[in-house]
C-alpha cells in the first residue's frame, strides 16, 4: 500500500475505535493497581491479555515468581502478547507498565472512578501510563485488522515500574523475553505528550553517608564526640562545595524540564541521635550516629565510577579537616540510558508525529528513569524510546488526567510509526536497483 493510503487507513481504523480507546483507558484506571504494595496486578494484566487475544494475539500471563516483592497475596503478573505478520520481518514492541503510585491527597474526583469530563479522563494512572497502554493496544488492534505487514507486533503490560521494575521489565529481560534478537524496535508509551519523543533518561545513584561519634552525658558534651555535628560538616561541604560544583555540569542532551539538564543531589533523609519516645522525650546523650540518604542524578556525560570517587574524596577531605571518618554505602544505581536519536525507532516516531500532528516532534530526555534501562542494559535492545499521550507534569499528581484527543493522536502516531518500521525492509527490497 502507498504511504498516503496507509495513513488514511490508519486514521480511519483509529477513529473507528475512538469509543473503545476511551472505554479501555477507563477500564484500566478502574483497577486500583497501586504500587506499593502491587495490588490487583492480575486483574489489570487480564484486561490487556483478553483484549489482545480477541484481536488474534497470542497473549500470555507471566508471573515474576521469586522476584522482589512477589508473593501469593501480591503476585507480580506481567502480560506479553504477540501477533505474527505475513512473513519474516522485524518485531515492533510496545511496553507499558500498569502499576500506579498511590493516589495521595488533594483529589477532587475519585482517583479510581475514571470520570470522563470535557474531553478528559481523570484518575490515577490516566497519564502515567494506562492511557498510553490503551493507545498502544488500540494501535496494535488497528494494525492487526489492516494486515499486510511482515514481522511481528508485541504488546507488553508489566508490573513494578514505579518501584524499579524488578518484578516487571527487569525480570522479563533477565529471562530473555526482552532481548536483542527478539525485539528490534521498542516504544514505551510513558507520558511525554503526543509530540514528545523521549530518547532516554538520566542516571541515578542512591547512597547513605554515616558519621559516628562517642556517647557521653548530654550535660558534659565535651566528654563525647557528636555524630550530628560531624554530619553538619558533611552537609556544609555538600551545600558550599559539592552541590554548586555539580550544578555547573550541564547535559548536552535535551533533558526536560530545562533545570534537570544539570547534575543534581537531593538529600532524601536525615537521621541523627537516639530516637525520641512517643511522648517526645529523649535520652540526655551525645549522639554517636547520624545517617543521611541522598539521591544523586547523573547527566549522560557523567561516569558513575567517577561520580562515586568524587564524593568519597570530598568526604575524606571533610573528615581530615575535622577529625572523623564518614562511611559511604551504595544503595542503588542506574546508569544513564540513551538511544540514538537518529536510530530507526526515533526517526519513525518523529516522522509519524510530523505527518499526524503537522508539526516537528520535540526530542527530549527524561529527568527520572523508566523501564528503558532494562531493555537496554539487561536485554541489549538499544533501539528503544518513550512516546505516549500523557503530559509529564501531571504524572503522580492529584486529579491526574489524559486528554481524549491526545490518546487518539498518539494511537495514530504509534500505528503509523510501527507500520513504517515493520515494512521498512520490504520497501527497501521492492525499491528499483
Ligand atoms: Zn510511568
Amino acid at each position: 500500500m502507498q504511504d498516503a493510503a496507509i495513513r488514511a487507513a490508519i486514521d480511519a481504523a483509529i477513529e473507528a475505535r475512538r469509543e473503545d480507546l476511551i472505554e479501555l483507558t477507563r477500564a484500566l484506571i478502574r483497577v486500583p493497581s497501586v504500587n506499593p504494595p502491587g495490588a490487583d496486578y492480575e486483574a489489570c494484566a487480564r484486561i490487556v491479555a483478553d483484549r489482545l487475544a480477541a484481536a488474534g494475539f497470542d497473549a500470555q500471563l507471566i508471573r515474576a515468581e521469586g522476584a522482589l516483592a512477589d508473593s501469593e497475596r501480591h503476585p507480580r503478573v506481567n502480560v506479553l502478547a504477540r501477533r505474527e505478520g505475513a512473513g519474516p520481518g522485524p518485531c515492533v514492541h510496545f511496553n507499558s507498565h500498569y502499576d500506579v503510585v498511590p493516589p495521595g491527597q488533594g483529589w477532587s474526583v475519585d482517583p479510581f472512578g475514571a470520570e470522563l469530563r470535557d474531553g478528559r479522563i481523570y484518575g490515577r494512572g490516566a497519564c502515567d501510563m494506562k492511557g498510553g497502554l490503551a493507545a498502544s493496544i488500540i494501535a496494535a488492534e488497528a494494525l492487526a485488522e489492516l494486515g499486510g505487514w511482515p514481522g511481528a507486533i508485541e504488546v507488553s503490560g508489566v508490573a513494578d515500574e514505579e518501584s524499579g521494575g524488578f518484578g516487571g521489565a527487569a525480570w522479563l529481560a533477565r529471562r530473555g523475553l526482552f532481548a536483542a534478537g527478539r525485539q528490534d524496535h521498542v516504544i514505551i508509551p510513558e507520558p511525554f505528550s503526543p509530540d514528545g519523543v523521549c530518547i532516554g533518561h538520566r542516571g541515578v545513584w542512591w547512597g547513605r553517608i554515616e558519621t559516628f561519634g562517642r556517647v557521653a552525658h548530654g550535660s558534659m558534651p565535651f566528654l563525647g564526640e557528636c555524630a550530628v555535628r560531624r554530619m553538619g560538616w558533611v552537609l556544609h561541604a555538600l551545600e558550599t562545595e559539592y552541590i554548586p560544583r555539580i550544578a555547573a555540569r550541564v547535559a548536552a542532551a535535551p533533558v526536560v524540564p530545562e533545570a534537570a539538564r544539570r547534575a543534581s543531589l537531593n538529600i532524601a533523609a536525615l537521621h541523627g541521635g537516639q530516637p525520641e519516645t512517643a511522648e517526645g522525650f529523649l535520652a540526655p546523650n551525645v549522639p554517636d550516629h547520624a545517617s543521611l540518604v541522598f539521591d544523586r542524578r547523573l547527566i549522560p556525560e557523567e561516569d558513575p565510577a567517577e561520580v562515586k570517587a568524587e564524593l568519597r574524596a570530598l568526604l575524606d577531605e571533610v573528615g581530615a579537616r575535622h577529625g572523623f571518618e564518614a562511611r559511604l554505602t551504595d544503595l542503588f544505581e542506574v546508569r544513564p540510558t540513551m538511544a540514538d536519536p537518529e536510530g530507526p525507532v526515533a526517526r519513525a516516531v518523529r516522522g509519524a508525529v510530523r505527518d499526524v500532528l503537522g508539526r516537528e516532534a520535540r526530542v527530549v530526555v527524561s529527568p527520572g528513569t523508566y523501564d528503558q534501562k532494562h531493555f537496554d542494559q539487561i536485554g541489549g535492545v538499544r533501539d528503544c524510546i518513550a512516546y505516549g499521550p500523557g503530559r509529564l507534569d501531571l504524572a503522580h499528581q492529584p486529579d491526574e488526567y489524559v486528554e481524549v484527543e491526545d490518546l487518539a493522536a498518539s494511537a495514530r502516531v504509534m500505528a503509523l510509526a510501527a507500520w513504517r518500521l515493520l515494512t521498512a525492509g520490504a520497501a527497501k527490497d521492492a525499491a528499483p536497483a
